[in-house]
């Protein structure tokens, strides 16, 4: 089996993101690149239940190299983003709080630090129907400098170094969405907008998360872990 290993990550992945309330049904999709080839999972496959078995593998052209099941009709989307960014991974799901703030709002301002490690304010790709060139294009812009962005009456996306990094970043993404949300409900009855970062404070967390290596254990005796 061509990307076994890869497969087998995908399956967990989908488990994983079920398992945390972002998968409904049929949707979303999920890729992982090693080399010249992808691993993909199928269309119309039930995220939290595919085997690695029934993933798919494609070439950057999007011929199948192997797997008995059709690709995701969003292979044009993850190959976009394949040959525009340098991820090794793609999450794509359609999580209900991203859904929602897609259809009122422009982007999710840079209301918290965490988002940083997004790249930022999160912005919206422009909607265009599921599987097509034109939604490819639309998320590819939507996705420059960022690790993630919302697709307009659609869903979530996000892309990472690893799969473990993708799916971690759609779900930092969720997470950004349910407080941006519930900061506009809270805001309706205080009258006020949700306060955003300065671009002097984004600039001070860039600083000291790289200087202290924000979200990593330390050991007191500042040798490296495992020593
Ligand atoms: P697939 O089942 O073809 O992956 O489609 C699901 C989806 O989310 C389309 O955007
Ligand atoms: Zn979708």
């Amino acid at each position: 089996m061509l990307l076994a290993e890869e497969r087998n990550a995908l399956a967990q992945a989908g488990r994983r993101l079920a398992d945390r309330g972002l998968v409904i049904g049929t949707s979303g999709n999920l890729s992982v690149r090693s080399g010249d080839l992808v691993a993909v999972t199928p269309t119309g496959g039930v995220l939290s239940e595919l085997t690695a078995e029934q993933m798919t593998v494609i070439g950057l052209d999007g011929a199948v190299a192997d797997g008995d099941l059709a690709p995701t009709s969003e292979v044009p989307m993850h190959l976009a983003i394949y040959q525009a960014t340098v991820a090794n991974a793609i999450a794509h799901t359609h999580a209900t709080t991203s859904v929602a703030i897609g259809l009122v709002a422009g982007e999710i301002p840079l209301v918290h630090y965490a988002m940083l490690s997004l790249g930022g304010a999160v912005r919206v790709a422009p909607y265009a129907c599921y599987g097509t060139e034109e939604l490819a294009a639309h998320v590819v812009r939507a996705l420059e400098s960022r690790q993630a962005a919302l697709m307009r009456n659609h869903g979530s996306i996000a892309i990472g170094s690893s799969l473990a990094k993708a799916t971690d970043n759609l779900e930092l993404l969720e997470w950004a969405a349910q407080t941006y949300h519930q900061a506009l409900l809270a805001g309706a009855v205080t009258g006020q907008r949700p306060r955003e970062l300065t671009a002097q404070e984004a600039d001070e967390v860039i600083t000291a998360a790289l200087a202290t290596g924000y979200g990593t254990t330390k050991r007191l005796d500042g040798k490296a872990p495992g020593q």
